[in-house]
């Protein structure tokens, strides 16, 4: 016989999964009802409100797609492009290699221009991309790019994106809900995000949005989108508000509910609040990181408050830290990530998860961990930094 799966309870502060809201636990298990009970529907209005409430935006195009970020990504790249469309990626770091290798299988060409990993996407080399290839649809960047910790000017780049008539596509899987994020000040064409970050909530939904004109791109298609469970034209039939809404898939009917709660807790604390709590346990835990001897990969203008990439000393055991602060005190931290790995942790302060015991809790059992591990660390110097922090 196979007993009931109990899983551990531990501290996520890695680069997602991150801790989920109890509440969201608790709207998880409310009873299931079918995916076009009036009921059902009534919620799903609410939260296409919501979302464009979280992304800033009043995009008729706003809605969850049923499955992770990675599917988020994907119905972008899919709706927007047709083959032969010509994309200009600015890479700096893993998640921009999967615009590319997204944009190659839509048959579509992807012009890459790169950065350093750890460094924010080079404004003057993305416009001297747009200025060299006339000919490109579109222009796709990772506004907090999980894997180094680096934020980007999406502001900016979706502004020259527009420059240049070009639609903007924006990653912002880690940004929702942890930094400012304003799709329609910012003129943003298309964006996607995921559930299990900034959101607080359980992994496997993608909300998404996009404007107007990037709709537009999508119904004037030449060819089908390649895949049928992510087109938009069709998943539209049961998402969209002018049509009587019809089966498309089964809706991942209380997962939906678990974005719901999540997007209300979101605006119970508002939206600045939010972005303001991230900024202020980041400074709180950078204090602390710096008081241990560690140091950060990112330059701190460019720094995203819910993922820090703490470089450590080569004389330091890396999965021997990362498995005893696991073992002995339940706390998930990230292992560094292509070019990173190795060199660096990635700790999350993401959504629920940002908070001052976190932040405490992390730096004390890490110092901890690295002192059993022969690094000289002074943990009561360390929560002096970051209590100090708290107290100004
Ligand atoms: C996590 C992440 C993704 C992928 O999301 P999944 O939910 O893991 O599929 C994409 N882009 C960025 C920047 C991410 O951090």
């Amino acid at each position: 016989m196979t007993n009931s799966f109990h899983p551990p309870v531990r501290t996520l502060m890695g680069p997602g999964p991150s801790d989920v809201n109890p509440r969201i636990l608790e709207a998880l298990s409310r009873p299931t009802i079918g995916h076009l009970d009036p009921a059902f529907i009534e919620m799903m209005d609410e939260t296409k409100a919501l979302l464009q409430f979280a992304f800033q935006t009043s995009n008729a195009l706003t809605l969850p797609v049923s499955a992770p970020g990675s599917a988020g990504m994907e119905t972008v790249f899919t709706n927007l492009l047709e083959r032969g469309d010509k994309v200009i990626i600015c890479q700096n770091g893993v998640f921009g290699a999967r615009m590319k290798e997204n944009v190659e299988r839509c048959g579509a060409e992807a012009i890459m221009v790169e950065d350093q990993w750890g460094c924010t996407i080079d404004v003057d080399k993305a416009e001297r991309a747009l200025r060299d290839n006339p000919d490109a649809k579109a222009l796709a960047f990772v506004h907090a790019e999980t894997s180094t910790g680096a934020r980007s000017d999406a502001e900016v780049l979706c502004g020259l994106a527009a420059k240049y008539d070009c639609l903007s596509i924006v990653d912002a899987v880690t940004s929702l809900g942890g930094i400012e994020l304003k799709v329609d000040d910012w003129g943003v064409d298309a964006i996607y995000s995921g559930t299990q970050k900034c959101l607080s909530c359980v992994p496997g939904l993608s909300p998404v949005s996009f404007s107007d004109r990037a709709a537009e791109v999508i119904r004037n298609r030449k060819t089908k989108v390649q895949s049928w469970f992510l087109d938009l034209n069709l998943v539209m039939g049961y998402w969209g508000s002018e049509t009587k809404r019809s089966y498309h898939h089964t809706a991942p009917v209380n997962s939906l509910y678990a974005l719901h709660e999540s997007l209300v807790i979101l605006e119970e604390e508002g939206l600045e609040n939010a972005w303001r709590r991230h900024a202020l346990n980041y400074q709180a835990f950078a204090a602390g990181i710096e008081a241990l001897g560690l140091s950060f990969v990112v330059d701190e203008e460019f720094r995203l408050p819910q993922l820090n990439a703490v470089s450590f000393p080569a004389s330091v055991d890396d999965a021997r830290v990362r498995s005893a602060l696991l073992n002995d005190y339940n706390l998930e931290i990230g292992a560094g990530l292509g070019a990173l790995a190795g060199s660096v942790w990635r700790i999350g302060l993401m959504g629920f998860a940002s908070n001052k015991k976190n932040v405490l809790f992390c730096l004390s059992a890490l110092s901890n961990v690295l002192s059993d591990c022969g690094m000289e660390t002074d943990s009561a110097k360390a929560i002096a930094a970051a209590q100090s922090i708290y107290c100004n």
